[in-house]
């Protein structure tokens, strides 16, 4: 069975399904101490042609799973950083990280609209 391509380091969590291909965090061991670090069901990344109903299934148990994880915010911050693309990672699924990703973009962009005006009194005083 095919399984998604992974962008990057997981948890060393589960067996080889959770390899990373890219290890940037080395130096980070939050993913020592991962609760899924042995996911020997399979329930963090998709099998190819998942029904929705299985999949959904599959992605709360997965979530209930890091919900339980000491390590939840690291994880999650790592998915949202590297973007992981695929594969729930911090209690979060692929379509859940683009919606906090896109907030976040949304919300920089007010952040620097609001900032402007003051960097343009300063310059203008400067
Ligand atoms: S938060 Fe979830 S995906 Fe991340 S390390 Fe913990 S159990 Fe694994």
């Amino acid at each position: 069975m095919l399984q998604p391509p992974r962008s990057s380091l997981q948890v060393a969590a589960v067996p080889a399904q959770r390899v990373p291909v890219r290890n940037r965090d080395q130096d980070a061991p939050w993913h020592t101490e991962a609760v899924c670090r042995r996911d020997e069901a399979g329930l963090f990344f998709a099998p190819s042609k998942e029904p929705t109903a299985a999949r959904l299934s599959r992605e709360e148990a997965a979530k209930r799973v890091c919900g339980r994880c000491p390590v939840l915010a690291q994880c999650r911050e790592h998915a949202l950083l590297q973007p992981e693309p695929y594969g729930v990672w911090g209690g979060l699924t692929a379509a859940e990280r683009r919606v906090v990703l896109a907030r976040r973009r949304r919300r920089d962009l007010e952040l620097k609209k609001t900032a402007r005006p003051t960097t343009d009194r300063i310059a203008a005083a400067g």
